[in-house]
């Protein structure tokens, strides 16, 4: 069925906000970059991707009678930040199960930033001993226990938002929007840069704009370190998705595409290039990003515009997908 069709609960200040990055622009004499910023998105705890998804997650709890929603993350998860805001705005728990996915030594990393702004808001926060993944686990299963046995009703989420047979909507209706925005600003963004992690950001990208006959690149940054699995985690949700709205057609492998060579070893700690993209952002443009995320991201679209792999005729959208909270846990390295 159409994507206008599927329930929505609406999280969002409205569309979310998109405009050229001039100075960077002009610094690296390539292509034309402008961002669209999901950091902003919304009034709920400093939004971002999450939020997005989550319009589309959140009827499907309040029609299964949920009370609480369950999900995981790491300890700085900007994810479950964002199920402990949307929670609070519809009227529900939420129990936030915490692993130590990243071995970053901040004395203060389960204190500050995202896992403050989720003890402020009221949910449930558990920290355990896990390794990074974006699976079901077991503790994950014991929060959901814990819920029942209390009496109350959970709603599962996996991480990201991801898993989840609706993880890709949001960025699908993100698809939409920028067709809407292009028209009102007489620009077509040929390409498209955003993180990837659990998928489903640039999955619902690449289902939300498989329709059109302008042929249009969504390039992946891997943000993980295990780009095999970010890939078929993002093709499996693109296809899911896409047949979720209906686009009538099977997506083809060239479709998917994510690029390797900015998450350094490991998901979670920057590398020499991350921290120059983040301090060259904030330099030209005042515009903040994050050491996990989007500070790899964008250390790749500064390389594909350099090199010209990104040509220098095209219109690049930047998807800044929110995640500066956890900078609170990473001032050692500034
Ligand atoms: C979760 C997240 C991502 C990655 O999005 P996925 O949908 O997990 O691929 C990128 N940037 C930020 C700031 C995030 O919080």
């Amino acid at each position: 069925m159409p994507l206008a069709d599927h329930a929505r609960f609406p999280l969002l200040f409205g569309p979310s906000p998109v405009h050229p990055l001039e100075r960077l622009s002009d610094h690296l004499g390539g292509a034309r970059v402008w961002a669209k910023r999901e950091d902003c998105n919304s009034g709920l705890a400093y939004g971002g991707n999450k939020t997005r998804k989550l319009e589309y997650l959140l009827p499907d709890a309040l029609a299964a009678g949920a009370d609480t929603l369950v999900t995981i993350g790491g300890i700085q998860s900007n994810h479950t930040r964002q199920v402990a805001a949307v929670a609070a705005r519809a009227g529900l728990r939420a129990v936030l199960v915490q692993e130590s996915w990243v071995d970053w030594p901040d004395p203060v990393n389960d204190k500050v930033g995202n896992i403050l702004l989720s003890r402020i808001m009221g949910a449930d926060v558990r920290l355990v001993r896990a390794g990074f993944g974006i699976g079901f686990k077991e503790s994950w299963h014991r929060a959901l226990e814990d819920v029942r046995a209390a009496g109350g009703t959970p709603y599962a989420i996996p991480a990201g938002a991801s898993d989840h047979p609706l993880g890709g909507l949001g960025f699908a209706q993100w698809a939409e929007e920028v067709r809407q925005q292009e028209r009102e600003l007489g620009v077509f963004f040929d390409t498209v840069v955003v993180c990837s992690v659990t998928g489903s950001t640039q999955a619902g990208m690449i289902a939300g704009f498989a329709g059109e006959d302008r042929p249009r690149r969504v390039i992946g940054i891997d943000a993980s370190a295990r780009l095999d699995e970010t890939r078929s985690q993002v093709a499996k949700i693109a296809r899911g998705t896409a047949e979720l709205v209906g686009l009538g057609r099977d997506l083809r492998d060239d479709e998917i595409t994510v690029l390797a060579g900015w998450a350094g070893d490991r998901y979670g700690i920057p590398v020499a290039s991350t921290l120059d993209a983040i301090r060259l952002t904030g330099r030209l443009e005042g515009m903040i990003i994050d050491p996990v995320y989007e500070g790899k991201s964008m250390a790749g679209l500064i390389d594909l515009v350099r090199s010209g792999d990104i040509p220098r005729t095209s219109t690049v959208l930047y998807a800044h997908l929110g995640g500066q909270p956890a900078l609170n846990a990473y001032s050692g390295v500034f």
